[in-house]
């Protein structure tokens, strides 16, 4: 068996495959490929007593657009080579999903779990002084959002620290996105990359052609699910999935091991249990079992990996049992395993589509910090009395005419409430997720040398970041 290629050279391969496929300018491909910098910092906290030194990476991969867009995460198996292949990442995802960003990822090799959260304020202050002097967090430069191991509490201490070295800067908010709503964030955004998840599977089962070519049938609900790590993103997708969409989440892989109900996992008590106890081993909602590795080769129609990257790989892959597989998590499936899925007629949602949600939602929390403004502010009463208008003028016809119409108070209620942050913000997200799929799924199904989901993502988005540089005439 060959060498499994590293993370990096395994979007490398990706990307090469696409554009092999594409007629570039000599030259653009080799740059669009390339990850442009990427700097490295080791800066140190004096902390229990002692000086400790710290390993930071924030990594460009296109500036194509500006700000360059993408997460920090905190892992204690961070390197230059994964946070070039997330930046890279980036680059795609944003121009799949038309979000107005180059790429850009960072990260900080640290266990949080080891760290107080006061300890933790001020590794990440820091860590964020150090990007900010050197314009890698700017509001029209750089513009970080959490990733693995970070939440909205890391980037509420990024927007503080930029805010105090910046303290005439009126755009200042829009350094960072994912904060916390009362600290300039927007609603939706901690759920976004899981409601994209769910999103993203709701468009895929609107094409009975899509789904018939995964081997499935028939409509999302009712489809057995295996979802590997309970973070944010996983939890979200589980949460959804089950409880809005219908389908039966029959495995949960955390850490420690798997837990099964073959009848439906109950997400948020298992998400309770793995707060309390660290994992989900004693859950009393399933059986567990400490082989989690084994769990993703079990029988289901919808496998999502939603934790690390390269966790399908050539030594699982011909073991794989779903039919589609939906890339939550960024790089789960290497491109050894790829090639062996795609030659079985495994689907592959990709990740660069898959999880764009968090980014997308992202970009709507940075417009709301440039304009100042609450979605839906300005429009949300007008709507609610426009619509008023309608309803009084219904009834008053039934009545003056003796019709004998009434409306249900239930249908009243739904369309006399106008639209606020939320509801604009999932319908934003929504359509992003509809028309980034109708674009891949075109290219997929329009060309005979496109053999699948992936390649038709990348081949959307070099083409769009192609084109990019050629309108300011590069
Ligand atoms: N870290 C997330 C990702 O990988 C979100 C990035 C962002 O919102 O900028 O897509």
């Amino acid at each position: 068996m060959s060498a499994e290629p590293s993370f990096r050279q395994s979007v490398e391969l990706m990307f090469n495959r696409a554009a092999a496929l594409m007629d570039l300018p000599p030259g653009l491909e080799e740059k669009i490929r390339v990850c442009n910098s990427t700097y490295v910092v080791r800066f140190g906290v004096r902390m229990r007593g002692e000086m400790r030194t710290f390993t930071g990476y924030r990594s460009v991969h296109s500036e194509h657009m500006e700000p360059v867009k993408g997460g920090i995460r905190y892992a204690p198996n961070v390197n230059q080579d994964e946070v070039e292949a997330l930046a890279s990442l980036m680059t795609f995802k944003c121009a799949l999903v038309e979000a107005p960003f180059g790429g850009s990822k960072g990260g900080l090799c640290i266990d949080p779990r080891h760290y107080e959260e006061e300890e933790l304020e001020r590794i990440t202050r820091r860590f964020a002084y150090e990007l900010i002097k050197r314009d890698l967090i700017n509001p029209s430069q750089n513009v970080p959002a959490p990733d693995m191991g970070t939440s909205e509490r890391e980037m509420a201490i990024i927007a503080d620290q930029y805010a105090r070295m910046n303290t005439t800067d009126i755009n200042a908010r829009a350094c960072v996105t994912g904060k916390p709503v009362n600290g300039g964030g927007i609603q939706g955004r901690t759920e976004a990359t899981g409601r994209g998840v769910e999103y993203a599977l709701q468009e895929f089962f609107r094409h009975p052609d899509d789904v018939a070519e995964a081997g499935l049938s028939g409509k999302l609900e009712g489809k057995t699910v295996i979802v590997q790590g309970l973070g944010n993103v996983g939890y979200h997708a589980a949460l959804f999935l089950s409880t809005e969409d219908g389908c039966k989440v029959t495995h949960i892989i955390e850490r420690d091991g798997v837990l099964i109900n073959e009848n439906g996992l109950d997400i948020a008590h298992v998400r309770d249990w793995i707060a309390h106890h660290g994992g989900v081993k004693g859950c009393p909602h399933g059986t567990y079992s400490e082989n989690g590795a084994a769990a993703l080769e079990e029988p289901c129609d919808i496998l999502i990996p939603a934790a690390l990257e390269g966790v399908i790989h050539a030594g699982n892959a011909e073991r794989i049992k779903a039919k589609l597989i939906i890339e939550a998590a960024n790089g789960p499936i290497t491109a050894s395993a790829d090639e062996v899925l795609r030659k079985r007629g495994v689907v592959i949602i990709p990740d660069l589509y898959a999880n764009a949600g968090g980014v997308t939602v992202s970009y709507f929390e940075w417009v709301k910090n440039l304009s100042h403004i609450r979605f839906g502010r300005m429009q949300r009463r007008q709507e609610e009395a426009r619509h008023l208008l309608i309803v009084n003028e219904l009834e008053r016809l039934s009545k003056d005419k003796e019709l004998g119409w009434t409306l249900s108070p239930d249908f009243k209620e739904q369309y006399l409430r106008g639209a606020g942050e939320l509801e604009l913000v999932r319908s934003g997200l929504d359509d992003t997720m509809r028309e980034a799929y109708q674009s891949m799924r075109h290219v997929w199904r329009s060309r005979q040398d496109v053999p699948d989901l992936r390649t038709a993502g990348y081949l959307v988005a070099i083409g769009r970041v192609a084109a990019s540089y050629q309108a300011k005439g590069l």
